[in-house]
């Protein structure tokens, strides 16, 4: 090996991890005798932005520290710096020599596309090869969503990108001496305390959560995770993992693949009807959850495709729908837990403490702000950002649109909060842990406090108006002037037309019977992929769970 042959530089963003990492394994094929490093930037654009809370600081902190330490096993040395990002890379190019700079592609927010976008151009300029590897199943440069369907699975399926270790010395002793910020803290980037009692990060926790999920918890996945007293268990909990890299999604979806086929097995020999009807829940529950890994990416691809949908209504015949209308008093008592519906508030307070909320409840108070309180997505999406451990700004914003009515393509899916409450927290649990102003209030009346009379609000120390507020809006007048304004929208005929180009960009492609659409033609990554293995007809039906069993996820 010789000393003059130049490092090579990873640039890790949200890919923190060394398991699948098909940016660093590429470094190391590709370091010719250089060493190879890797730097993690402190932007400040980034760290400003509205979508970043300190527990996001924390948890990747969290993250950084054990893969600091894997690294240096794989003979990686880790660095952090903080400043812009050209500004950065340019000044370790310069201490370095490196030519061949590797990171994974980003599907990030507006200030990282922009970012991306500008460390390309740097890389052009200064001669240095900027390598970006795809790591979940959004293609980009995609020409039409034909077909997408078959790239994901092949994705998914592919051999994991194990990194072997560098023994690369060439710039070692310049790597080794370069300077590095260490791992920050929120403290230290100047940032108010992390007091979110969340999920821990890294890569153990992300493997530890999800082989929990696949060999106990995960049983209960099916019928389990509309509730918000058994979702926190019943779900698979790898969301942040992934929003943060710490765990490939191709990972996840290959350990559940393993399990599916495991119970699939078991099934076969088992003929004690309680042990069947056991496997036949673990199978329902893997298949759910598979379904959702498909539509991780699914929704990614949207903002891929159509960087806009971050800031830009997706059917443009709705502008003008809600941005006029900016009542700040609605979207604060909405922030803070208090529109005096019991469920709403419960999930809002609940996620400011925990950092998550499964998806109906989600649903529930987007759906709560978009049409009862007739909100603007944008505003009240940001917050969710900054509270959702897990914030992935593709899936997020799509999510966002999608529950606000404003993609065109979409059925309106307005939740009752009223009838929500009833159906997902009977007893009235989840409400009175979350919003302990109503701790003594009877069953009766905890879902609609405000009909309790007055001897009865007296005796549960709970008066409306004075400890817990009277409902902000009243819903069902709320909801029916919603659906008559939207109506008006999204009939017009120049928005079915412009509804239908928006289907063609980004809706799912399915045949009648849910399954999704064969490629014509291997038209975008075209020679980058594999030879094309086609399972026959009926193994890839039972193979592809995707046909969505939940209503709310239809695309
Ligand atoms: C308004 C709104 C905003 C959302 N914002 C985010 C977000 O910022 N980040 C995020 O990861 N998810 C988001 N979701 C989707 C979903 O609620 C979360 O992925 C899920 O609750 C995370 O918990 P889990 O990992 O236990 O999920 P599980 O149910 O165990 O699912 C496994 C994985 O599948 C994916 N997934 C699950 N549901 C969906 C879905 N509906 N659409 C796309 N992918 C899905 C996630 O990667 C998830 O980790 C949002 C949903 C709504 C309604």
């Amino acid at each position: 090996m010789t000393e003059t042959a130049a490092p090579v530089c990873v640039w890790l963003k949200r890919d923190l991890r060394v398991g699948d990492h098909p940016a660093l394994a590429e470094a190391v094929a590709r370091s010719r005798g250089g060493c190879v490093f890797a730097v993690f930037l402190y932007e400040p654009e980034v760290l400003a932005q509205p979508e970043r809370d300190p527990s996001h600081v924390a948890f990747e902190r969290e993250c950084l520290v054990e893969l600091e330490a894997a690294l240096g096993r794989l003979g990686i040395r880790l660095l952090t710096r903080r400043g812009e990002a050209v500004a950065m890379l340019e000044q370790l190019r310069r201490e370095t020599g490196f030519r061949l700079l590797v990171a994974h592609e980003e599907t990030g927010t507006g200030v990282t596309y922009a970012r991306d976008r500008r460390v390309r151009r740097w890389a052009r300029e200064a001669g240095v090869e900027f390598l970006e590897q795809p790591q979940t199943g959004v293609v980009r440069r995609l020409a039409s969503r034909n077909g997408w369907n078959r790239l994901w699975e092949e994705r998914m399926e592919a051999k994991r990108a194990e990194v072997p270790r560098s023994t690369g010395r060439g710039g070692l002793a310049t790597v080794a001496r370069l300077a590095t910020a260490g791992i920050l803290d929120g403290r230290a980037l100047g940032l108010p305390a992390d007091t979110k009692d969340r999920q821990p990060g890294g890569e153990r926790a992300a493997h530890e959560v999800l082989d929990d999920f696949l060999s106990r918890r995960g049983r209960h996945y099916s019928g389990g995770i509309s509730s918000p007293l058994s979702a926190p268990a019943s779900c698979s909990r790898v969301s942040p993992y992934l929003a943060f890299g710490a765990i490939s999604l191709r990972t996840v979806w290959q350990a559940s693949e393993a399990r599916r086929r495991e119970v699939q097995a078991s099934l076969v020999e088992t003929t004690i009807p309680r042990d069947r009807a056991a496997l036949q829940a673990w199978q329902r529950s893997l298949k759910g959850m598979q379904s959702r890994l498909h539509w991780h990416c699914h929704f990614m691809q949207k903002l891929e495709d159509e960087p806009a949908i971050e800031f830009h209504n997706m059917l443009r015949a709705a502008d003008g729908l809600r941005e006029t209308e900016v009542c700040p008093e609605r979207l604060a008592a909405w922030q803070a837990g208090r529109t005096g519906y019991p469920l709403v508030d419960a999930c809002l307070r609940s996620l400011l403490a925990t950092g998550w909320l499964t998806f109906r409840m989600r649903a529930l108070v987007v759906s709560f702000a978009s049409y009862s309180l007739w909100l603007h997505w944008r505003p009240t999406g940001l917050f969710l950002a900054r509270h959702f451990l897990d914030f992935e700004p593709g899936i997020h914003w799509s999510q966002l649109q999608m529950q606000s009515g404003t993609t065109g393509i979409n059925t309106l899916r307005i939740y009752n909060p009223t009838k929500q409450a009833i159906e997902q927290d009977p007893g009235g649990v989840f409400i009175r842990r979350w919003v302990p102003e109503l701790a003594g209030v009877p069953k009766a009346y905890v879902h609609m406090p405000w009909t309790m009379p007055a001897d009865v609000q007296g005796r549960a120390g709970c008066v409306i108006g004075r400890d817990y507020p009277p409902p902000l809006v009243d819903h069902a007048a709320a909801v029916r002037e919603a659906k008559r304004r939207l109506a008006i929208v999204r009939h017009a005929p120049e928005a079915r037309r412009e509804a239908r180009g928006v289907a063609a960009r980004h809706g799912s492609r399915k045949d009648r019977r849910g399954a999704m659409q064969q490629d014509p033609v291997r038209r975008t990554l075209g020679r980058h992929l594999p030879p094309r293995k086609t399972p026959p007809a009926a193994d890839r039906q039972r193979r592809l769970p995707f046909a969505a069993s939940d209503g709310d996820l239809e695309s």
